[in-house]
Order: C-alpha cells, then sequence, then structure tokens
C-alpha cells in the first residue's frame, strides 16, 4: 500500500488533536461512542527509562488507498535526541498555526529540526472562523520564522491551507468552499513524498519504547529496510555498531486508526511497533541478523536557538 508519514507540528491550543480527531471521522475510523480517554493522541502508556521523555505517538488512517501514518511531536523544545529521531520517521509536516495568535516561540525548536533535516514544511492555517483572525499576517510571520531559521527555497516556497479543524475543513482558498478536509488529504498525498526505502534485510531505528503488563518492551520506528515478521530472529545494534541482544519477535503491531493492532508483517515504510527483545531501547538499531552497522542517527547541530 502506498504511504505517507507525516508529523504535526503545532503550539498547545491550536488544535492538534481536533484536526487528528476530524482527519479519523472522515476517513470514517472514529467510534462516535469512543471516550476522549482512548484517543491515542491522549494515550498515557507511555514510560521514562533514562531520562528520556517518549513523546510520539501515532494515528494512522487510510484515505484512497494511501496509509498516512501522523506522528505527534511535542510543540515545545524538548530533548533534542528525541525530536530528532521522531522526525526521522516522516517525510514531511504540517505546521498548524492558530490564525489569530500565529507562530508561537515555543514551536522554533521542532520547526527548526525539521527544516535542518530538509522537511517541506505544509502551513496549516487554523481557526479562521475565529472573528479576531488574521491569517495574512500569521502567513507572513510563518514565512518569516521559517526565513529565519535558514530554510531553503523550496521549503519557503511552502503549500498553505486555511480552515477550521472544529468545523471540519481545510482549503487551499481562505474564500474557498468550506466543507471537507479533502484538500488536506491531498496536499499530503501531493507535497510530501512515498518513504524512502533501503535496500537490504529488515532495520528499524528504535524511536520509542513502551512498558506494556503483557508483551514487555514494545518499541516502535519506521522500517527502513526489509519486513519484519513474528518469530524472527533479530538483532539489537548500539549506535556504536555493539550488539546489545539478540532475540525473537513476539508480536509486530501496526497503528490503524486510534489503535494498535496486530499484523502479519512489518513492511518497510510503515511505522510499526515490536516486542519480544528485553535490553534494547531508543536509538538502538532493531535489524536482521547479518547486519552490521546501526543506522545512522544522522547527528544535525546543536541547537543555537533560544529555548523560550
Ligand atoms: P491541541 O492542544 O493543539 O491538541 O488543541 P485542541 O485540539 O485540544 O484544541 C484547543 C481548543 O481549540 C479546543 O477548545 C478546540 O475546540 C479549539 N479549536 C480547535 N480547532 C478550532 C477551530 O478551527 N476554530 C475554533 N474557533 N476553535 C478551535
Amino acid at each position: 500500500m502506498t504511504m505517507r508519514n507525516i508529523a504535526i507540528i503545532a503550539h498547545v491550543d491550536h488544535g492538534k488533536t481536533t484536526l487528528i480527531d476530524e482527519l479519523l471521522k472522515s476517513s470514517g475510523m472514529f467510534r462516535d461512542n469512543q471516550k476522549t480517554e482512548d484517543r491515542m493522541m491522549d494515550s498515557n502508556d507511555i514510560e521514562r527509562e533514562r531520562g528520556i521523555t517518549i513523546l510520539a505517538k501515532v494515528t494512522s488512517l487510510e484515505h484512497d488507498g494511501v496509509r498516512i501514518n501522523i506522528v505527534d511531536t511535542p510543540g515545545h523544545a524538548d530533548f533534542g535526541g528525541e525530536v530528532e529521531r521522531i522526525l526521522h520517521m516522516v517525510d514531511g509536516v504540517i505546521v498548524l498555526v492558530d490564525a489569530a495568535e500565529g507562530p508561537m516561540p515555543q514551536t522554533k525548536f521542532v520547526v527548526s529540526k525539521a527544516l535542518k533535516l530538509g522537511l517541506r514544511p505544509i502551513v496549516a492555517i487554523n481557526k479562521i472562523d475565529k472573528p479576531e483572525q488574521r491569517a495574512d499576517e500569521v502567513l507572513d510571520e510563518c514565512f518569516d520564522l521559517f526565513a529565519n531559521l535558514d530554510a531553503n527555497e523550496d521549503q519557503l516556497d511552502f503549500p498553505v491551507l486555511y480552515g477550521s479543524a472544529k468545523n471540519g475543513w481545510m482549503s487551499t482558498d481562505p474564500e474557498g468552499p468550506k466543507d471537507s478536509l479533502e484538500p488536506l488529504f491531498e496536499m499530503v498525498i501531493k507535497h510530501v513524498p512515498a518513504p524512502t526505502v533501503e535496500e537490504g534485510e529488515f532495520r528499524l531505528l528504535a524511536t520509542t519504547i513502551q512498558a506494556d503488563n503483557f508483551l514487555g518492551r514494545i518499541l516502535t520506528g519506521r522500517v527502513i529496510a526489509g519486513e519484519v515478521t513474528p518469530n524472527m530472529t533479530v538483532k539489537a545494534l548500539a549506535r556504536d555498531g555493539s550488539i546489545v541482544e539478540t532475540g525473537r519477535i513476539s508480536k509486530v503491531m501496526a497503528f490503524r486508526g486510534l489503535e494498535r493492532t496486530t499484523i502479519e508483517k512489518g513492511v518497510a515504510g510503515d511505522i510499526v511497533s515490536i516486542s519480544g527483545l528485553q535490553k534494547a531501547t531508543v536509538a538502538d538499531t532493531i535489524c536482521h541478523p547479518s547486519i552490521k552497522d546501526a543506522v545512522a542517527a544522522q547527528p544535525i547541530d546543536p541547537p543555537t536557538l533560544s529555548m523560550t
């Protein structure tokens, strides 16, 4: 199946949860009786390990035969490595901005990381139903922000959507039809490249870790190459290539709507979770036993921005 992996970057309250719920709804994946607590983006089955806060949650939906994985990112500065690993799972970002407030300084850090990784932003100006909206100025502010963060020409030539997540619409034209999120889906499919798939045997860079009472350690990341199936023997490599452990995959899971479900096979490009390993952790490469080198973490410049 064709896939797109994206992240949404938004300041708190600019409407990320609302937008994701509406996207799920319009893909027929939102159950009306679903309690708010069940929402994937709000789930709290998270553990802290080695002082690393685990942030990425994934919501996945299908639109016109395309699987779209939406990765949550913190809207604020956090541990640099974590944000970077999360952004490594995606090929594009939606910068969601409140049409009255404009881009907030707290999102600068994550936006700058995305730009440095070469991701092309889509700007979605939300809440234009608000009487105090100032979408034109906010658009200029986004441009200035990206320019100040050394965005390249392509990144500065970003596509724009205007809309109201709360009312379930986004459009390339603020005066256009206010009836669906279709333009957002179209834009993601058109402007975000399909995930890059490398040659060779199974490799996955573990991005997040969770503890589950039944399954034990659950590692989540994007499959960079090959495929992963239950019962497969894999190796975990630390960043320096040393072997952390060799073990057997017990379960392979993928995100489907708001839930995580067991699948028979995790394929290159998809974001999947695996269980069965005892010691492997975030930033380790989980791979076929024949692989010798860890996935390059591609270190980028340390943050030079103030973290206000
Ligand atoms: P998050 O913190 O980014 O996940 O933001 P939420 O999705 O929780 O939204 C924060 C608040 O903004 C909630 O009260 C939403 O109902 C409201 N909101 C979201 N989208 C819109 C919109 O398009 N227009 C207006 N007026 N309010 C919105």
